[in-house]
């Protein structure tokens, strides 16, 4: 780079803007982050309510990369498998990896987001502008267009080149999409989400077992469960929005007590506030963005939710959009300056990984409302885990290649499918573990699986 460092407008300081900020910042650029909200560290945004997300192996990678990862970690509680609740309060728990390794991390995304732009701002080159609204860009001239919220005036940014990581109403996209040959799409499913709320015993432990993502998987609806460092948990609906059960058809306190009394007995237990967090909290939509191309040459790109948001099942959404910065920043690495080069390069090797995940995590929402208590599921992880054990070099689950490992996605996706065909077939008059045939196993992985090293190497 020349002595004068260039200068990147990046548009959104939320989980991805603040981290991407740090990556340019080591690299020597001048960042210049504009956002819409005011500066959470100093004005609260929400009622305060900790909102959690699952961290894993690709989002901790990138906050390696960039020297965040320790500062980040204290703020997580490992989670080693999914607990499910049946509606008779029976509980079973099943390991998420092979070993106590392989771990998800619970993490609150204030905080999160709060440290990550407090790390930022440690870097010389990086100056973060809160109440900034963006409207657009003009793509011709490189210019992007903003309103302060505060005092509603106008401006217009301008700089060698614009990220745009605002989230997946980005405007900055809605401005390409009028572009020939620029397309996207957002595809809303059914089903909204609420979040609700445990508080902690009165002396701080939590009310569950702590190490768990609980889930009550109920076929058509769902209600999950992250702990959060306070001893509280954050609880998600997952429902439908009409019809019944429907968010529809919970007017009033009283249909939100019988439903949950119904439906989540042992959690609803647990929850004093239910009914009025039920009300105060807002209902949110789950949608997914597919859109291409991601850049406009070198002026401007695409990235995080802005060009893919998926719905939250898989607890991929923020690992993919680190994920990004990641294979950003070694497009940097390989091309320097040269924008077009650079967006070009990351647009390639991430937009076939990004509609897979998308895929994965759409299906993934049937296999945790629907499937997780189902005893034929319940096997074929066990056996899937069992594989691994016997068989490393071929078979990885199909979680554990996209929670635990780097694999793209898009070779999870397709190695995932022939992994289930196996699975299946070794299942097939199985009952349990003893009853299935690991010779078998091995000749049918030998022939339909290359090594798995083989595969994933070198492709980012
Ligand atoms: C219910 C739910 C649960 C989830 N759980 C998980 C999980 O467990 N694990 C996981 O990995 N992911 C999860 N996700 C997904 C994750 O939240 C997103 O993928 C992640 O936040 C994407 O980061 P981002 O920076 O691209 O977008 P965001 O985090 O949305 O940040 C966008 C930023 O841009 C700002 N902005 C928006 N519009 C403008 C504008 N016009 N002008 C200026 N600034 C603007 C916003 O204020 C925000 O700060 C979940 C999502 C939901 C909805």
């Amino acid at each position: 780079m020349n002595d004068t460092p260039q200068r990147i407008l990046l548009v959104g300081a939320g989980l991805a803007g603040s981290l991407l900020s740090v990556y340019l910042a080591k690299r020597g650029f001048r960042v210049d982050v504009r956002e819409r909200r005011p500066d959470m560290r100093r004005e609260t945004i929400s009622a305060g309510r900790s909102i959690n997300l699952a961290l894993s192996t690709r989002g901790i990678h990138a906050l390696s990369e960039v020297g965040l990862r320790d500062d980040i970690m204290q703020l997580a509680i490992p989670m080693r498998g999914r607990m499910m609740h049946a509606v008779d309060g029976e509980l079973t728990f099943q390991p998420y990896g092979k070993d106590d390794s392989e771990v998800i991390y619970s993490v609150s995304r204030g905080e999160l987001n709060m440290r990550m732009m407090d790390l930022a701002e440690r870097h010389e080159g990086v100056t973060m502008t809160f109440h900034q609204r963006c409207d657009g860009m003009d793509l011709a001239r490189g210019l992007v267009q903003f309103t302060d919220e505060v005092t509603g005036e106008a401006s217009t940014g301008q700089a060698a080149t614009v990220i745009a990581s605002d989230g997946a109403g980005s405007p900055i996209r809605r401005s390409m999409e009028k572009l020939d040959g620029f397309a996207a799409t957002v595809d809303y499913l059914p089903h909204d989400y609420k979040e609700l709320h445990i508080p902690p015993n009165p002396d701080g432990s939590h009310r569950l077992e702590k190490h768990a993502l609980h889930i009550w998987p109920r076929r058509s609806f769902m209600l999950i469960a992250l702990p959060n460092l306070d001893g509280s948990f954050t609880c998600t609906l997952f429902l439908a929005r009409e019809g019944s059960p429907g968010f529809s058809s919970l007017q009033t306190p009283a249909d939100v007590e019988r439903f949950f009394a119904n439906e989540f007995p042992d959690a609803k237990a647990l929850m004093p506030t239910l009914t009025e967090d039920f009300f105060q909290n807002p209902t949110g939509p789950l949608g997914t963005v597919r859109s291409y191309p991601w850049h406009v040459g070198g002026t401007v790109a695409l990235l995080g939710d802005a060009a893919h948001a998926i719905v939250p099942f898989y607890g991929q959404g923020m690992n993919c959009a680190f994920e990004d910065c990641t294979v950003l920043n070694a497009c940097i690495e390989e091309f320097g300056t040269a924008w077009d080069r650079v967006f070009h390069a990351y647009q390639e090797r991430r937009k076939a990984n990004a509609d897979a995940i998308a895929d994965l995590a759409l299906h993934n929402f049937i296999e945790m409302r629907d499937r997780v208590a189902d005893a034929r599921f319940l096997l074929m992880k066990e056996v899937g885990l069992a594989l691994e054990t016997r068989f490393p070099a071929h078979f990885i689950p199909l979680y554990s290649m996209v929670t635990f490992h780097r694999t793209p996605y898009a070779v999870a996706l397709q190695r995932g499918k022939v992994q289930q065909g196996i699975l299946e077939e070794l299942t097939e008059d199985a009952s349990t573990l003893g009853d299935v045939d690991f010779d078998r196993a091995g000749t049918l992985i030998r022939e339909r699986l290359r090594p798995y090293a083989e595969e994933a190497a070198g492709l980012y």
